[in-house]
């Protein structure tokens, strides 16, 4: 089960995380972007630090959502669109409750990514964050389909969004600034797709 407290620990960590790799996150996409994207994640999940506080008492939809209102205000560039849009259908498709168990859990977590998808209609292999969680929702799924563990399916899909991450790697980007740089940018891992696995890492360590 994910409770209320799990979600607010995940949100405070991520603040943690997102500030201790601003400067990886920032060098992947110096790489193949413009060098932010370390510095947007780590604005973004700062100012929802900053709102823990606020978040305390609300339920889970309420707190998914708010942070995806900060991200949308703190955040430019493509990220912030994408990962606010994430947290706000997120929160949206879990409004009222204060746990989730592990149906709802990947319920929220489809709902957010068909929310980011509509803003940036990525499409597999093209290279962006939706190559990391669209292996992980796959994964997640297979994974309730043998017991409704909570834990075990975060585990497969963290397994699955490294995989994807990875396989980033040798892709030609079709979207975002990357695609601007053609085949200049195959050989490097997407930085979305990497802040990704973070997310879904630092959701699995606070669940296990
Ligand atoms: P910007 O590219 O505007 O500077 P960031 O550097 O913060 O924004 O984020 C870049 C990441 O956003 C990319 O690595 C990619 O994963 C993701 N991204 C960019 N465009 C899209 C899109 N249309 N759909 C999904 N993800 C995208
Ligand atoms: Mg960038
Ligand atoms: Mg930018």
């Amino acid at each position: 089960q994910l409770t209320r407290k799990h979600v607010l620990t995940w949100l405070a960590r991520l603040g943690d995380i997102m500030r201790e790799n601003k400067a990886y996150l920032t060098d992947l996409d110096a790489a193949i972007g413009d060098a932010d994207h370390g510095i947007n994640m780590d604005r973004g999940f700062g100012k929802v630090q900053e709102k823990l506080a606020a978040f305390e008492d609300k339920d889970i939809g309420a707190i998914l959502k708010d942070t995806g209102m900060v991200l949308l205000s703190s955040v430019g560039g493509a990220s912030g669109p994408l990962y606010g849009t994430f947290f706000m259908k997120a929160g949206l498709a879990v409004a009222g409750k204060d746990t989730l168990d592990a149906t709802e859990t990947l319920t929220m977590l489809e709902a957010g990514v068909a929310g980011l998808v509509s803003r940036g209609r990525p499409v597999l292999q093209d290279k962006t964050m939706y190559d990391a969680w669209a292996p992980a929702l796959d994964a997640f799924r297979a994974a309730l389909g043998k017991g409704d563990d909570l834990a075990l399916a975060l585990d497969a899909a963290v397994d699955a969004a490294g995989e994807g991450m990875r396989a980033t790697i040798p892709m030609q980007a079709r979207k975002g600034r990357a695609s601007y740089l053609g085949e200049r940018s195959i050989g490097h891992q997407d930085p979305g797709a990497t802040s990704t696995v973070f997310m879904l890492t630092a959701l699995r360590d606070v669940v296990r």
